[in-house]
């Protein structure tokens, strides 16, 4: 079975018996009394990909902290990123609006969640792991407090614990975000070899070096077992972030903190591991685009989610929980409460939205549309039938094209030179985080990776 659609039915089969929310008639007979006064941590993990959790059905221990913890969720098994760019998804994320009105123009505070939610009587903080996270990226108006220099999920998490000592008695939004999991996939020791067992650690020092600049390189004929090695770092990142939330969720739990806060975990994006022969992000295929979305709802019963969403539902889903009037607001997500009330029917579909270089559309029945906009040929593809996206129908298809290609028209526009920049902007981010004390050129640089990648035997 293909694993996209395998993740699927294993959360089915691990839910059966998480015990589903009862016939209820509001919110409040399903969430905790008083969820209207709680207070909210959202943490987003960059860059992981949602088949690449056990919850999700991956039949590995990457996360169990994380698996235990989403017994106790809602978990909603299928949630499309705006943007496989950081910058990108998280204004999105932030203000509920696809990605090219969300970088179009800087949002005022009343426009973001952490606006809203400070305007409703809560003090908010974030803290994140700087980059393309920096506050000069439009994503801290509304915070009262956004620290971006931090590095590394232990200090983040350290300054969080310092904030919550200081802070958790009064009404609260707090963001936490890291780049553990982003490349360069070098988790530190053991969690490098968790999963990377049987390679000599000099060769592995090299791979994770040469890992720094994957986003660069042509890997149309890398080996299977280059492929391999990546894998298994990423996922030694990811269970090295899931050790690091169990110690941060143990203190919040010792400290009472878990008491009528919502917690919500989500990532901005995915990663290609080898798929399509790339690494990294900002493309617009599936494994780039499908993330975890995970909301613990302190005594509410834990339950799978159907249904089509996406992370600009995320905002609108907060505001109804807490009974935030959106007044005359225009987010472009939809409140995902009856979902998780169990209110609508798993049939409803509705479009969904991503864009980064070009523009994806994501149809109720199945059927993804790749705009292209930079001259290079747009992709159709039915997911159901093909979820790796490997057989473009462009060709075969014309009548749903024109339709999807209609569709796409219909939402919002801005100039695509303006999102080209941002985007070149992330590529030098990623090489001046990764290579900060190398003088060499970004092509010089690409070509030095590929050289050693022939050396060693990883591409023709
Ligand atoms: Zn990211």
């Amino acid at each position: 079975m293909d694993k996209l659609l395998h993740g699927v039915v294993i959360i089915a089969i691990c839910c059966a018996g998480c015990g589903a929310p009862g016939p209820s008639s509001g919110a409040g007979e399903v969430f905790s009394a008083g969820i209207e006064g709680f207070n909210v941590i959202m943490i987003s993990l960059d860059t992981l990909r949602a088949d690449h959790l056990g919850s999700y059905g991956l039949n590995r221990a990457v996360s169990p902290f994380m698996d235990r913890f989403s017994w106790r969720c809602f978990v909603f098994a299928d949630v499309m990123a705006q943007s496989s760019s950081t910058m990108h998804s998280h204004r999105s994320l932030f203000t509920s609006t696809y990605t090219r009105k969300a970088i179009g123009h800087l949002p005022a505070p009343d426009e973001t969640m952490a606006g809203i939610l400070k305007a409703s009587g809560r003090r908010t903080a974030a803290f994140a792991d700087g980059g393309m996270m920096s506050k000069n990226y439009g994503l801290s108006p509304g915070f009262d407090l956004y620290d971006s220099r931090l590095r590394l999920f232990k200090r983040i998490s350290a300054a969080s614990r310092d904030w919550l000592e200081e802070f958790s008695r009064e009404p609260f939004f707090l963001f936490m975000h890291t780049y553990e999991i982003h490349a360069p996939y070098d988790p530190p020791s053991p969690y490098d070899r968790i999963f990377q067992t049987r390679t000599d650690p000099q060769h592995l020092e090299q791979i994770k070096a040469l890992s720094a600049n994957i986003y660069s390189c042509d890997f149309a004929r890398a080996s299977g077992e280059f492929t391999a090695i990546i894998e298994n770092l990423y996922d030694g990142g990811i269970r090295y972030t899931d050790m690091l939330l169990e110690r941060f969720f143990r203190y919040l739990h010792d400290r009472g903190i878990l008491e009528n806060r919502i917690v919500i975990l989500i990532s901005d994006h995915g990663e290609s591991l080898g798929e399509r022969a790339i690494f990294g992000h900002n493309r617009l295929y599936q494994v780039q685009l499908q993330v975890p979305l995970l909301i613990y709802v302190p005594r509410s019963a834990g339950r799978i989610v159907a249904g089509s969403f996406q992370n600009i539902d995320i905002l609108p889903t907060v505001m109804s929980m807490l009974n935030i009037d959106p007044g005359d607001r225009r987010l472009e997500g939809t409140d995902l409460t009856p979902w998780m009330l169990g209110k609508v029917p798993p049939e409803y579909g509705r479009f969904r939205m991503s864009e980064v270089k070009k523009k994806a559309l994501h149809g109720p029945d199945n059927w993804k549309y790749i705009l292209a906009e930079d001259g290079s040929k747009d992709e159709l593809y039915h997911l159901s039938d093909d979820p790796y996206e490997k057989h473009n129908l462009l060709d075969r298809h014309s009548e749903i094209s024109d339709r999807m290609r209609k569709i796409i028209a219909r939402k919002n526009e801005v100039d695509p030179a303006e999102i080209r920049t941002f985007v070149t902007n992330k590529a030098d981010f990623v090489l001046k985080r990764t290579t900060s004390r190398d003088k060499k050129s970004y092509n010089e640089r690409r070509k030095a990776l590929e050289r050693e990648l022939r050396k060693l035997g990883y591409i023709d």
